[in-house]
Parts: C-alpha cells; sequence; structure tokens
C-alpha cells in the first residue's frame, strides 16, 4: 500500500480518535496518544490521517495464518494440546529493540505480504481447520483493535474462543472495547524497570501493570504473563524478585508466569541468548515468592515446562517445548487429590 496513493473508499475508519488544531488528529488508542498531520501514520504505521480522519489500514489484512500450538503463545492453563489459529497484521505500537518477530511487526504493508480477509472469513478458516479458538498475535492486536472485535464477536457467536497475545500497552476506555469478546490474554511483561521499558521498548511499565490488574479484577478473561529474559538487561535476580512479588500482591498465586529465553535478533544482537540456568533461576526465585504456576519457555526444560499440583505435588501437565507429552487433569482437578487447578481446560 503505497501512502501516498491511498484509497480510503477501501479503507476502515478507525475508533479511538478525536480532531486537534491545525487539522492534527489524535489516536487515542495506545499511551503513546499520537498526533498525526494530514497523511502521517501513527508510531505503529497501520493507524493514518487521510483528509482529517484516522484510518485503520491493518482491518481485514492479515499477513499470514498458522495453525500453532497454544503453548506457543504460550499458554499453559488455556486448553492444553490444541491448536489455534493464529495471525497477525504489520506494525506495532511498541518500539523493542529485541524483538523476536520483526520481520512482521516492522514491515509495512503492501499488497505483497498482506492478505485480504474479512472477519467472517478468519472465523470461517478457524472452522475449517477445527481450531477451537484464535490467537491475535505475532504483531500486537492493539493497534488492529476494530478487527480484533468484529472477528471476535462472530467467533463467539460461533463458539470459538478469542486469545490475545500483547504487550497490554493500551488506553483505559480502548481495552474495555478490545477486550470484550476476549477469553484469554498472554500479556508480555518485558522487564520491571521503567527504565527498561523507556530505552529498550519505548513504551512505559505502569500502563502494562495497569492493564494487568484490570485484567485480574475487573474481567472474567483468563491470562497468563511471560517474560522474556535479556543477558544484562532485565534478568538481574533482584529485578525478577520485584516482578514476582508485584504479581504475588496485586494478581495473586495462580497467575502463571513464563520466563523464556531470548536469541540475539532485529537491534539486539550483541546480546548472547538467554543461558538455561538463568531460566531455572528465576523459576525458583518466582516460586519462592509464592506464585504457584511458573514455566520456561524456547528451551528443553521438561520440569520447567510441567503443571504440578500445588496441593499434591503430582506431575498433571508433562510437556516438552510446545508439545503436551501427557495430561493428567481430570475436569480440571488434580487427577490424584482433585485439587481444582486454575484456567480453562474444557
Ligand atoms: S495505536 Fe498507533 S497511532 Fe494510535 S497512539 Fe498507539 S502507536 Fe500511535
Amino acid at each position: 500500500m503505497n501512502l501516498n496513493n491511498i484509497n480510503t473508499d477501501e479503507m476502515k475508519i478507525a475508533k479511538w480518535w478525536e480532531p486537534t488544531e491545525k487539522n492534527k488528529i489524535l489516536c487515542t488508542l495506545c499511551p503513546r496518544y499520537c498526533k498525526m498531520s494530514e497523511g502521517q501514520p501513527g508510531f505503529c504505521y497501520i493507524r493514518q490521517n487521510h483528509g482529517g480522519k484516522l484510518y485503520t489500514i491493518g482491518y481485514g489484512r492479515p499477513t499470514g495464518f498458522a495453525l500453532d500450538p497454544i503453548e506457543k503463545k504460550p499458554l499453559s492453563h488455556f486448553l492444553p494440546g490444541t491448536k489455534v489459529l493464529s495471525f497477525g497484521t504489520a506494525g506495532c505500537n511498541l518500539g523493542c529493540k529485541f524483538c523476536q518477530n520483526w520481520s512482521i511487526s516492522k514491515a509495512k504493508l503492501d499488497d505483497s505480504n498482506s492478505l485480504e480477509c474479512s472477519p467472517e472469513e478468519v472465523v470461517m478458516l478457524a472452522k475449517k481447520y477445527n481450531s477451537p479458538s484464535i490467537a491475535y498475535t505475532y504483531n500486537d492486536p492493539t493497534i488492529f483493535g476494530e478487527y480484533v472485535i468484529d472477528i471476535s464477536r462472530i467467533a463467539r457467536e460461533e463458539g470459538i474462543k478469542n486469545v490475545l497475545v500483547t504487550a497490554g500497552y493500551i488506553d483505559k476506555e480502548a481495552r474495555k472495547e478490545v477486550y470484550q469478546f476476549a477469553d484469554a490474554a498472554n500479556v508480555d511483561l518485558k522487564g520491571f524497570t521503567e527504565r527498561f521499558y523507556n530505552k529498550i521498548t519505548f513504551s512505559n511499565l505502569k500502563d502494562v501493570l495497569d492493564t494487568l490488574v484490570w485484567l485480574k479484577h475487573e474481567t472474567d478473561i483468563w491470562f497468563e504473563i511471560t517474560t522474556l529474559l535479556i543477558p544484562g538487561e532485565n534478568d538481574s535476580p533482584e529485578e525478577i524478585k520485584r516482578e514476582s512479588d508485584w504479581i504475588f500482591e496485586n494478581l495473586g498465586d495462580s497467575v502463571p508466569l513464563h520466563f523464556t529465553a531470548f536469541h540475539p535478533d532485529f537491534r539486539m544482537m550483541d546480546k548472547g541468548p538467554t543461558p538455561s540456568s538463568t531460566l531455572k533461576c528465576a523459576r525458583k526465585i518466582a516460586l519462592d515468592a509464592g506464585i504457584k504456576f511458573v514455566y520456561v519457555g524456547n528451551v528443553h526444560d521438561r520440569e520447567g515446562q510441567t503443571t504440578y499440583c500445588p496441593n499434591c505435588g503430582t506431575a498433571l501437565i508433562k510437556r516438552d517445548w510446545h508439545s503436551v507429552l501427557s495430561n493428567n487433569l481430570r475436569n480440571g482437578e488434580c487427577g490424584k487429590c482433585g485439587t481444582k487447578i486454575p484456567g480453562v481446560f474444557n
């Protein structure tokens, strides 16, 4: 799509904006609150001012589909062992230097790397492949919130669940609408200092924490948290302890926490991959802080990927990487002692 040659008749007008002075537009979808002059895109690239209106040019234009294991999102307590129809669009509202998906999030939307797919067609694809859920993933679904709402509404009518994989960097009012048909989310908590968020992701921590508290206390959405550990940036035991303590105090002991391994990518090629010992250490710190379900990812570590009963210690769901090896849950309860395990299992 050539920005100089855009046909607004084919584009969808966005929600969440207001006109400001001198024909500018203020986008109120995420806490970046971009102000755009005529013809300009916002930071995320796929929301643009044309003729004094904000258009969402990612609407109906996914960059591709895949049937992923739900464990890849990662979600360990949501329909384990199932596939999820997964897609994203171009663009992103964060600027993570370590982006592990940058070929999509930094892509420009053009006819060669995007498809045309209506909300109805996305849901039809999920049905065709017997996928019990749809994941809005690869880039951040916040920036294509209008498309999320339209797809997820139809999916829910059809009995298909909706999973948002997100950084949680979204405006308070907009998120009520974007998440209204969501069943599950995985939220990246990318670090636990404002320094890291400001310098490495070009966003801020406090808005992400606000989304986590909102998810826990004002919605019924099942959610899990992921922290990608980058050597020397956000992996100190002190920072992991502060993150774990915050989760325990503000979200309780039952929100699953995933520590995943970084690999050198995008603008962070100078760091090595995360050692397994760092992941194991982080898992122990979080377990010691009282969080009941702590996992490691992007490595082979069967112990760190197994779900254990917090009461009797039985290994309930054994995994290796994204594969479920065995499942000893019975109707969401421990097959040995009957303790209810939090999550969505049917
Ligand atoms: S959604 Fe995009 S255009 Fe809107 S404020 Fe965020 S980055 Fe800017």
